[in-house]
Protein backbone atom coordinates (compact mmCIF):
# COMPACT_ATOMS: atom_id res chain seq x y z
CA UNK A 1 0.00 0.00 0.00
CA UNK A 2 2.93 2.31 0.49
CA UNK A 3 3.64 2.29 -3.69
CA UNK A 4 0.23 3.24 -3.99
CA UNK A 5 -0.11 6.15 -1.37
CA UNK A 6 2.96 7.44 -2.70
CA UNK A 7 1.53 7.31 -6.39
CA UNK A 8 -1.67 8.85 -4.83
CA UNK A 9 0.91 11.77 -3.46
CA UNK A 10 2.17 12.41 -6.51
CA UNK A 11 -1.01 12.82 -7.86
CA UNK A 12 -1.88 15.22 -5.37
CA UNK A 13 1.49 17.10 -6.21
CA UNK A 14 0.16 17.53 -10.02
CA UNK A 15 -3.37 18.48 -8.75
CA UNK A 16 -1.52 21.30 -6.76
CA UNK A 17 0.03 23.25 -9.62
CA UNK A 18 -2.51 23.32 -11.46
CA UNK A 19 -3.73 27.06 -12.26
CA UNK A 20 -2.34 30.48 -12.07
CA UNK A 21 -1.58 30.38 -8.02
CA UNK A 22 1.84 29.22 -6.65
CA UNK A 23 -0.65 27.25 -4.19
CA UNK A 24 -3.81 25.29 -4.62
CA UNK A 25 -6.74 27.42 -6.04
CA UNK A 26 -9.79 25.45 -7.60
CA UNK A 27 -12.55 27.46 -7.27
CA UNK A 28 -15.53 25.75 -7.04
CA UNK A 29 -17.48 25.59 -10.83
CA UNK A 30 -14.41 27.19 -12.00
CA UNK A 31 -11.80 26.59 -15.06
CA UNK A 32 -8.61 25.08 -13.05
CA UNK A 33 -11.56 23.13 -11.11
CA UNK A 34 -12.58 21.93 -14.54
CA UNK A 35 -9.06 21.35 -15.72
CA UNK A 36 -8.78 18.86 -12.00
CA UNK A 37 -11.73 17.12 -13.46
CA UNK A 38 -10.01 16.15 -16.83
CA UNK A 39 -7.07 15.14 -15.36
CA UNK A 40 -8.43 13.19 -12.88
CA UNK A 41 -10.82 11.53 -15.40
CA UNK A 42 -7.88 10.68 -17.70
CA UNK A 43 -6.51 8.97 -14.65
CA UNK A 44 -10.06 7.14 -14.05
CA UNK A 45 -10.08 5.87 -17.80
CA UNK A 46 -6.52 4.70 -17.48
CA UNK A 47 -7.40 2.35 -14.83
CA UNK A 48 -10.39 0.80 -16.85
CA UNK A 49 -13.16 2.54 -15.16
CA UNK A 50 -16.12 3.73 -16.64
CA UNK A 51 -17.17 7.68 -16.79
CA UNK A 52 -20.02 9.76 -16.11
CA UNK A 53 -20.92 13.01 -15.24
CA UNK A 54 -24.68 14.39 -14.03
CA UNK A 55 -25.92 17.91 -14.66
CA UNK A 56 -23.87 19.76 -12.60
CA UNK A 57 -20.31 18.06 -13.21
CA UNK A 58 -20.21 15.82 -10.39
CA UNK A 59 -18.12 12.62 -11.99
CA UNK A 60 -18.70 8.98 -11.67
CA UNK A 61 -16.22 6.40 -12.45
CA UNK A 62 -17.34 2.89 -12.47
CA UNK A 63 -15.96 -0.55 -11.93
CA UNK A 64 -18.60 -2.66 -12.73
CA UNK A 65 -19.78 -5.43 -10.64
CA UNK A 66 -21.80 -8.89 -11.44
CA UNK A 67 -24.92 -7.61 -10.31
CA UNK A 68 -25.62 -4.07 -12.32
CA UNK A 69 -28.92 -3.70 -10.16
CA UNK A 70 -28.10 -3.87 -6.85
CA UNK A 71 -27.23 -0.57 -5.13
CA UNK A 72 -23.68 0.64 -6.01
CA UNK A 73 -20.96 1.26 -2.84
CA UNK A 74 -19.12 5.12 -3.77
CA UNK A 75 -16.52 6.60 -2.22
CA UNK A 76 -14.43 9.82 -3.18
CA UNK A 77 -14.51 13.59 -2.35
CA UNK A 78 -14.36 16.76 -3.50
CA UNK A 79 -12.03 18.57 -5.91
CA UNK A 80 -11.86 22.69 -5.21
CA UNK A 81 -9.88 24.31 -2.84
CA UNK A 82 -9.76 27.51 -1.03
CA UNK A 83 -7.33 30.11 -2.25
CA UNK A 84 -4.20 29.39 -1.34
CA UNK A 85 -5.12 25.61 -0.23
CA UNK A 86 -3.45 22.73 0.64
CA UNK A 87 -2.98 19.16 -1.40
CA UNK A 88 -4.87 16.89 0.51
CA UNK A 89 -8.19 18.91 1.31
CA UNK A 90 -10.63 16.56 -0.56
CA UNK A 91 -8.45 15.57 -3.47
CA UNK A 92 -7.06 13.17 -0.95
CA UNK A 93 -10.55 11.08 -1.08
CA UNK A 94 -10.86 11.08 -4.67
CA UNK A 95 -7.28 9.65 -5.64
CA UNK A 96 -7.99 7.07 -2.62
CA UNK A 97 -11.29 6.35 -4.24
CA UNK A 98 -9.12 5.66 -7.36
CA UNK A 99 -6.31 3.49 -5.91
CA UNK A 100 -8.85 1.60 -4.35
CA UNK A 101 -11.05 0.82 -7.39
CA UNK A 102 -7.58 -0.07 -8.74
CA UNK A 103 -6.63 -1.95 -6.03
CA UNK A 104 -10.21 -3.99 -7.12
CA UNK A 105 -9.91 -4.24 -10.32
CA UNK A 106 -10.24 -8.17 -11.10
CA UNK A 107 -11.46 -8.90 -8.24
CA UNK A 108 -15.13 -10.70 -8.45
CA UNK A 109 -17.37 -7.96 -7.27
CA UNK A 110 -20.92 -7.87 -6.71
CA UNK A 111 -21.98 -4.44 -6.68
CA UNK A 112 -20.04 -1.79 -8.66
CA UNK A 113 -17.84 -0.04 -6.91
CA UNK A 114 -17.91 4.04 -8.27
CA UNK A 115 -15.40 6.62 -7.15
CA UNK A 116 -16.93 9.81 -6.76
CA UNK A 117 -15.31 13.23 -7.14
CA UNK A 118 -17.53 16.45 -5.97
CA UNK A 119 -18.15 20.03 -7.33
CA UNK A 120 -17.54 23.16 -5.23
CA UNK A 121 -17.39 21.58 -1.53
CA UNK A 122 -15.71 24.51 0.33
CA UNK A 123 -18.37 27.12 -1.04
CA UNK A 124 -16.67 30.42 -0.27
CA UNK A 125 -16.89 31.29 -4.17
CA UNK A 126 -20.92 31.49 -3.89
CA UNK A 127 -21.33 31.73 -0.27
CA UNK A 128 -22.96 27.94 0.56
CA UNK A 129 -20.45 24.60 0.86
CA UNK A 130 -21.15 21.44 -0.71
CA UNK A 131 -23.26 22.34 -4.01
CA UNK A 132 -22.14 19.25 -6.13
CA UNK A 133 -23.38 16.52 -3.35
CA UNK A 134 -26.42 18.92 -2.71
CA UNK A 135 -27.40 19.49 -6.12
CA UNK A 136 -27.25 15.71 -6.39
CA UNK A 137 -29.45 15.02 -2.93
CA UNK A 138 -32.31 17.89 -4.31
CA UNK A 139 -30.86 19.92 -1.19
CA UNK A 140 -30.83 23.40 -3.21
CA UNK A 141 -31.97 25.97 -1.61
CA UNK A 142 -34.65 28.40 -3.35
CA UNK A 143 -32.88 31.23 -5.43
CA UNK A 144 -29.29 29.60 -4.91
CA UNK A 145 -28.67 29.14 -8.81
CA UNK A 146 -29.18 33.11 -8.86
CA UNK A 147 -26.10 33.49 -5.80
CA UNK A 148 -23.17 35.24 -7.86
CA UNK A 149 -19.18 35.49 -7.28
CA UNK A 150 -17.27 38.77 -6.79
CA UNK A 151 -17.32 39.15 -10.22
CA UNK A 152 -20.89 38.76 -10.76
CA UNK A 153 -20.78 35.44 -12.13
CA UNK A 154 -24.07 33.86 -10.88
CA UNK A 155 -24.18 29.69 -10.24
CA UNK A 156 -26.10 29.58 -13.13
CA UNK A 157 -23.74 31.26 -15.20
CA UNK A 158 -21.07 29.38 -14.36
CA UNK A 159 -22.72 25.78 -14.84
CA UNK A 160 -23.45 27.33 -18.69
CA UNK A 161 -19.59 28.45 -19.21
CA UNK A 162 -18.58 25.05 -18.45
CA UNK A 163 -21.42 23.15 -20.58
CA UNK A 164 -23.41 22.09 -17.63
CA UNK A 165 -27.22 22.29 -17.41
CA UNK A 166 -29.26 23.25 -14.45
CA UNK A 167 -29.86 20.99 -12.06
CA UNK A 168 -33.41 19.45 -11.32
CA UNK A 169 -34.63 20.89 -7.94
CA UNK A 170 -35.52 16.80 -6.59
CA UNK A 171 -31.37 15.67 -7.26
CA UNK A 172 -30.85 12.51 -8.88
CA UNK A 173 -30.09 10.19 -6.19
CA UNK A 174 -33.21 7.58 -6.82
CA UNK A 175 -30.88 4.96 -7.39
CA UNK A 176 -29.04 5.17 -3.67
CA UNK A 177 -25.76 3.90 -3.17
CA UNK A 178 -25.38 1.23 -0.41
CA UNK A 179 -22.77 2.95 0.88
CA UNK A 180 -21.19 6.15 0.54
CA UNK A 181 -17.43 6.45 2.29
CA UNK A 182 -15.09 9.89 2.10
CA UNK A 183 -11.45 9.75 3.14
CA UNK A 184 -10.49 12.97 4.30
CA UNK A 185 -7.71 15.10 6.10
CA UNK A 186 -8.49 15.24 10.10
CA UNK A 187 -7.73 19.34 9.49
CA UNK A 188 -7.22 19.51 13.03
CA UNK A 189 -4.27 18.50 15.54
CA UNK A 190 -6.33 15.48 17.37
CA UNK A 191 -5.30 12.57 15.88
CA UNK A 192 -1.22 13.74 15.53
CA UNK A 193 -0.99 14.39 19.43
CA UNK A 194 -2.51 11.03 19.97
CA UNK A 195 -0.03 9.73 17.60
CA UNK A 196 -2.71 7.39 15.97
CA UNK A 197 -2.33 7.01 12.33
CA UNK A 198 -6.66 6.66 11.32
CA UNK A 199 -9.37 8.15 12.65
CA UNK A 200 -13.02 6.68 12.24
CA UNK A 201 -15.69 9.35 11.69
CA UNK A 202 -18.78 9.48 14.22
CA UNK A 203 -20.46 12.23 13.35
CA UNK A 204 -20.36 15.75 11.73
CA UNK A 205 -20.73 18.53 13.99
CA UNK A 206 -23.87 20.90 13.35
CA UNK A 207 -23.31 24.36 12.76
CA UNK A 208 -25.26 27.35 13.00
CA UNK A 209 -23.99 30.69 11.69
CA UNK A 210 -25.25 34.03 13.23
CA UNK A 211 -24.87 38.14 12.21
CA UNK A 212 -24.99 40.36 14.83
CA UNK A 213 -26.20 43.96 15.10
CA UNK A 214 -24.97 46.21 18.36
CA UNK A 215 -26.80 49.76 17.58
CA UNK A 216 -25.22 52.50 20.32
CA UNK A 217 -24.85 56.26 20.23
CA UNK A 218 -21.56 57.75 18.12
CA UNK A 219 -20.13 60.71 20.07
CA UNK A 220 -17.46 62.42 20.62
CA UNK A 221 -14.24 60.16 22.58
CA UNK A 222 -13.37 63.11 24.76
CA UNK A 223 -16.40 65.12 26.45
CA UNK A 224 -18.79 62.00 26.89
CA UNK A 225 -18.03 60.58 30.56
CA UNK A 226 -17.37 57.04 30.78
CA UNK A 227 -20.69 56.17 32.17
CA UNK A 228 -22.89 57.91 29.62
CA UNK A 229 -22.07 56.40 26.56
CA UNK A 230 -23.53 53.61 24.43
CA UNK A 231 -20.63 51.94 22.58
CA UNK A 232 -21.71 49.16 20.54
CA UNK A 233 -18.04 47.58 20.40
CA UNK A 234 -17.93 47.92 23.91
CA UNK A 235 -21.42 45.85 23.63
CA UNK A 236 -19.70 43.37 21.26
CA UNK A 237 -16.61 43.21 23.56
CA UNK A 238 -18.51 41.54 25.97
CA UNK A 239 -20.30 39.27 23.74
CA UNK A 240 -17.19 38.15 22.37
CA UNK A 241 -15.82 37.08 25.84
CA UNK A 242 -18.69 35.97 26.99
CA UNK A 243 -19.57 33.28 24.26
CA UNK A 244 -15.30 32.28 24.13
CA UNK A 245 -16.14 31.67 28.36
CA UNK A 246 -19.57 29.91 27.57
CA UNK A 247 -18.14 27.65 24.62
CA UNK A 248 -15.34 26.32 26.88
CA UNK A 249 -17.60 25.16 29.28
CA UNK A 250 -19.27 22.59 26.40
CA UNK A 251 -18.20 20.22 23.88
CA UNK A 252 -18.69 22.88 21.22
CA UNK A 253 -16.89 25.74 19.93
CA UNK A 254 -17.63 29.49 19.31
CA UNK A 255 -16.08 31.85 16.63
CA UNK A 256 -16.66 35.23 16.03
CA UNK A 257 -14.34 35.93 12.52
CA UNK A 258 -16.02 38.80 11.44
CA UNK A 259 -16.29 42.41 12.97
CA UNK A 260 -16.67 46.12 11.26
CA UNK A 261 -17.27 49.37 13.59
CA UNK A 262 -18.80 52.44 12.44
CA UNK A 263 -18.09 54.75 11.86
CA UNK A 264 -14.55 53.46 12.69
CA UNK A 265 -12.80 56.40 13.74
CA UNK A 266 -10.23 56.67 16.60
CA UNK A 267 -11.55 59.87 18.33
CA UNK A 268 -15.09 58.72 17.92
CA UNK A 269 -17.48 56.71 20.11
CA UNK A 270 -18.75 53.54 17.78
CA UNK A 271 -22.24 53.63 16.83
CA UNK A 272 -22.56 50.58 15.16
CA UNK A 273 -20.88 47.24 15.40
CA UNK A 274 -21.68 44.32 13.08
CA UNK A 275 -20.09 40.88 13.89
CA UNK A 276 -20.42 37.32 12.54
CA UNK A 277 -20.85 34.28 15.03
CA UNK A 278 -19.83 30.65 13.85
CA UNK A 279 -21.03 28.40 16.82
CA UNK A 280 -20.64 24.35 16.24
CA UNK A 281 -21.33 21.04 18.18
CA UNK A 282 -21.65 16.92 17.74
CA UNK A 283 -24.72 17.08 19.51
CA UNK A 284 -27.80 18.85 18.45
CA UNK A 285 -28.91 19.90 22.67
CA UNK A 286 -25.15 21.32 22.55
CA UNK A 287 -25.96 23.04 19.38
CA UNK A 288 -29.05 24.37 20.79
CA UNK A 289 -27.31 25.44 24.34
CA UNK A 290 -24.51 27.37 22.46
CA UNK A 291 -27.72 28.95 20.09
CA UNK A 292 -29.58 30.13 23.21
CA UNK A 293 -26.37 30.89 25.08
CA UNK A 294 -25.91 33.45 22.26
CA UNK A 295 -28.83 34.99 22.73
CA UNK A 296 -28.68 35.55 25.97
CA UNK A 297 -25.76 37.34 25.86
CA UNK A 298 -26.25 39.46 23.40
CA UNK A 299 -29.16 40.63 25.11
CA UNK A 300 -26.99 41.07 28.45
CA UNK A 301 -24.17 42.96 26.51
CA UNK A 302 -26.70 45.07 24.89
CA UNK A 303 -28.62 46.18 28.75
CA UNK A 304 -24.79 46.66 30.08
CA UNK A 305 -23.87 49.30 27.69
CA UNK A 306 -26.66 50.76 26.72
CA UNK A 307 -26.96 49.47 23.46
CA UNK A 308 -29.58 47.24 21.32
CA UNK A 309 -28.96 44.02 19.89
CA UNK A 310 -29.89 42.49 16.95
CA UNK A 311 -29.53 38.86 16.21
CA UNK A 312 -30.14 36.78 13.02
CA UNK A 313 -29.42 33.27 11.78
CA UNK A 314 -27.41 33.01 8.55
CA UNK A 315 -27.59 28.83 8.33
CA UNK A 316 -27.70 26.34 10.45
CA UNK A 317 -27.34 22.35 9.90
CA UNK A 318 -28.38 19.89 12.23
CA UNK A 319 -25.53 17.18 13.73
CA UNK A 320 -25.19 14.43 11.57
CA UNK A 321 -24.64 11.07 12.96
CA UNK A 322 -22.74 8.60 10.26
CA UNK A 323 -23.35 5.36 9.67
CA UNK A 324 -23.13 2.87 12.97
CA UNK A 325 -22.70 -0.41 10.79
CA UNK A 326 -20.05 1.62 8.52
CA UNK A 327 -18.29 2.50 11.75
CA UNK A 328 -18.24 -0.97 13.06
CA UNK A 329 -17.04 -2.63 9.48
CA UNK A 330 -14.42 0.41 9.49
CA UNK A 331 -12.97 -0.25 12.94
CA UNK A 332 -13.11 -4.08 12.26
CA UNK A 333 -11.11 -3.22 9.18
CA UNK A 334 -8.76 -1.56 11.50
CA UNK A 335 -8.21 -4.29 13.80
CA UNK A 336 -7.67 -6.92 11.22
CA UNK A 337 -4.96 -4.65 9.90
CA UNK A 338 -3.50 -4.09 13.17
CA UNK A 339 -3.75 -0.32 12.92
CA UNK A 340 -4.26 2.33 15.34
CA UNK A 341 -7.77 4.06 15.29
CA UNK A 342 -9.77 6.28 17.23
CA UNK A 343 -13.42 7.44 16.33
CA UNK A 344 -13.64 11.31 16.66
CA UNK A 345 -16.26 13.64 15.69
CA UNK A 346 -16.03 15.89 12.35
CA UNK A 347 -15.61 19.94 13.21
CA UNK A 348 -15.40 20.85 9.96
CA UNK A 349 -18.64 19.74 6.97
CA UNK A 350 -18.08 17.36 4.57
CA UNK A 351 -20.08 16.36 1.28
CA UNK A 352 -20.48 12.88 3.68
CA UNK A 353 -22.67 15.15 5.96
CA UNK A 354 -24.98 15.89 2.59
CA UNK A 355 -24.80 12.40 1.46
CA UNK A 356 -25.54 11.15 4.99
CA UNK A 357 -28.63 13.45 5.56
CA UNK A 358 -30.06 12.15 2.38
CA UNK A 359 -30.40 8.42 4.12
CA UNK A 360 -27.72 6.66 2.43
CA UNK A 361 -25.02 5.22 4.91
CA UNK A 362 -22.36 6.86 4.99
CA UNK A 363 -18.79 6.64 6.98
CA UNK A 364 -15.54 8.27 7.46
CA UNK A 365 -11.98 7.77 7.93
CA UNK A 366 -9.46 10.74 8.66
CA UNK A 367 -5.75 10.90 8.42
CA UNK A 368 -3.57 13.21 10.89
CA UNK A 369 -3.13 16.55 9.69
CA UNK A 370 0.88 17.40 10.36
CA UNK A 371 1.84 20.87 11.31
CA UNK A 372 -0.70 21.51 14.24
CA UNK A 373 -3.49 20.32 12.07
CA UNK A 374 -2.76 22.96 9.65
CA UNK A 375 -5.43 23.31 6.77
CA UNK A 376 -6.84 25.70 4.26
CA UNK A 377 -3.13 26.46 4.33
CA UNK A 378 -0.46 25.48 1.59
CA UNK A 379 1.40 24.15 4.95
CA UNK A 380 -1.64 21.58 5.23
CA UNK A 381 0.12 18.13 5.36
CA UNK A 382 -0.15 14.37 6.42
CA UNK A 383 2.20 11.09 6.75
CA UNK A 384 2.33 8.72 3.41
CA UNK A 385 2.15 5.88 6.02
CA UNK A 386 -1.00 7.04 7.04
CA UNK A 387 -2.33 7.29 3.74
CA UNK A 388 -1.45 3.71 2.98
CA UNK A 389 -2.98 2.41 6.18
CA UNK A 390 -6.13 4.52 5.64
CA UNK A 391 -6.26 2.83 1.99
CA UNK A 392 -5.69 -0.17 3.29
CA UNK A 393 -8.63 0.22 5.37
CA UNK A 394 -10.86 1.31 3.33
CA UNK A 395 -9.91 -1.05 0.48
CA UNK A 396 -10.65 -4.18 2.61
CA UNK A 397 -14.35 -2.26 3.94
CA UNK A 398 -15.21 -1.44 0.66
CA UNK A 399 -14.14 -5.04 -1.07
CA UNK A 400 -16.43 -6.30 1.81
CA UNK A 401 -19.18 -4.36 0.97
CA UNK A 402 -19.35 -4.71 -2.58
CA UNK A 403 -19.78 -8.49 -1.78
CA UNK A 404 -22.17 -8.26 0.95
CA UNK A 405 -26.14 -9.00 -0.12
CA UNK A 406 -29.01 -7.28 1.68
CA UNK A 407 -28.86 -4.78 4.28
CA UNK A 408 -25.71 -3.36 6.02
CA UNK A 409 -27.15 -3.45 9.50
CA UNK A 410 -27.60 -6.98 9.75
CA UNK A 411 -24.50 -8.25 7.83
CA UNK A 412 -22.07 -7.38 10.14
CA UNK A 413 -20.41 -8.63 13.63
CA UNK A 414 -19.59 -6.26 16.67
CA UNK A 415 -15.63 -5.89 16.40
CA UNK A 416 -15.71 -5.05 20.19
CA UNK A 417 -13.29 -2.59 19.05
CA UNK A 418 -12.22 0.53 21.35
CA UNK A 419 -14.73 3.84 20.71
ZN1 LIG B 1 -12.71 19.02 2.21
Amino acid sequence: MVVAAKRARGRLDQLFVLGESPHACRPGLSDVEEHAFSLVERWMRSAGLEISYDAVGNLFARLLGRSRGSPEVWLGSHLDTVPGGGRFDGALGVVAALEVAERLRGNDLGRSVVAVAFRDEEGWRFGRSCFGSRALCGLLERGELDAADADGITVREALSRLGRSEPPSHGWLERRPAAFLELHVEQGPVLAQAGVPLGIVNSIVGISEFSLTFDGRAGHAGTNPMGRRADALSAAANLIVGLQQAAARTHGVATVGQLSVSPGTSNVIPSRVVLSADLRAAHANELRELEQCLLELAQEAATVTGCEAHVSRRWHSEPTRLSAPLIQRLSRAAEELELPWQELASGAGHDAGIIASAGVDTGMLFVPSLNGGASHVPEEDTDTLAIADALAALTLTVRRLANIDGDLETAVPNPGGKR
